[in-house]
């Protein structure tokens, strides 16, 4: 977690950095064993950072690799998953997808983006109706339906997630992808989630509830009159 913006990962809400919000305890490995340190192996160490949240009370802890041996690796200890819980009438394959493109973030970042990208074509089949064998094509079918910077990005979503899905036949154009990296891909998931799914849902609710209440008017002029 970034000490500059804490956001507590169970409810969602921002939080304070201070003395009983939010702690970050060193461990060194060879902190009483001066014969083992050189110069470089002794800046190796594990940072526990350990917040707790004044809104829900619960304690996320992230356990984060300073040093040459396991340079910003992190381990997300409580919850294990940053993965947001989506509801049931989002498909539970394309929820799948993503929880697991979640999970395996830090293990294999490029594994993740493959995952992400499976998710966004099952987003596209799904929610768009647009099906075609390859992913390229279903996303320019979407040129005139999304705005530009969006078609832009899932451009870029694909083509990230070509890197684990498709080795490179020449072993000297192996890109990796780094968990930061792969975490920005399901943000970008988050927020189509959120733009087409959870949106199209909250306006057919809010359309529905103004055809009830009208309904219910109607009923209640009709039974004064009567
Ligand atoms: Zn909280």
């Amino acid at each position: 977690m970034d000490p500059s913006k804490l956001f507590c990962l169970f409810c969602g809400c921002s939080v304070p950095n201070h003395n009983d919000t939010f702690r970050e305890d060193e461990h060194y490995f060879l902190i009483r064993r001066p014969h083992f340190a050189s110069e470089e192996n002794f800046s190796d160490k594990i940072t526990i950072q350990t917040m707790n949240c004044p809104n829900c009370h619960k304690v996320s802890i992230d356990i984060v690799g300073v040093g040459s041996q396991f340079p910003n690796r992190i381990t997300h200890f409580n919850p294990i998953s940053l993965a947001k819980a989506y509801p049931d009438y989002i498909p539970q394959t394309i929820r799948s997808d993503y929880e697991e493109a979640h999970a395996i973030l830090n293990l294999s970042p490029k594994a993740s983006a493959t995952l992400s990208r499976r998710c966004l074509q099952g987003m596209i089949r799904d929610f768009w109706g647009i099906s075609k064998a390859r992913l390229v094509d279903e996303i320019d079918a979407l040129k005139d339906i999304v705005d530009p910077s969006t078609k832009k990005v899932l451009d870029a979503l694909r083509k990230l997630g070509n890197i684990g899905a498709h080795p490179e036949k020449d072993i000297n154009l192996i890109v990796d992808i780094e968990p930061n990296e792969a975490h920005l891909l399901l943000k970008f998931i988050e927020l189509l989630m959120q733009k087409w799914y959870i949106e199209r849902h909250d306006n057919k609710q809010l359309l529905q509830d103004i055809l009830d209440l009208d309904k219910d008017k109607q009923n209640q002029r009709r039974s004064k009159n009567s």
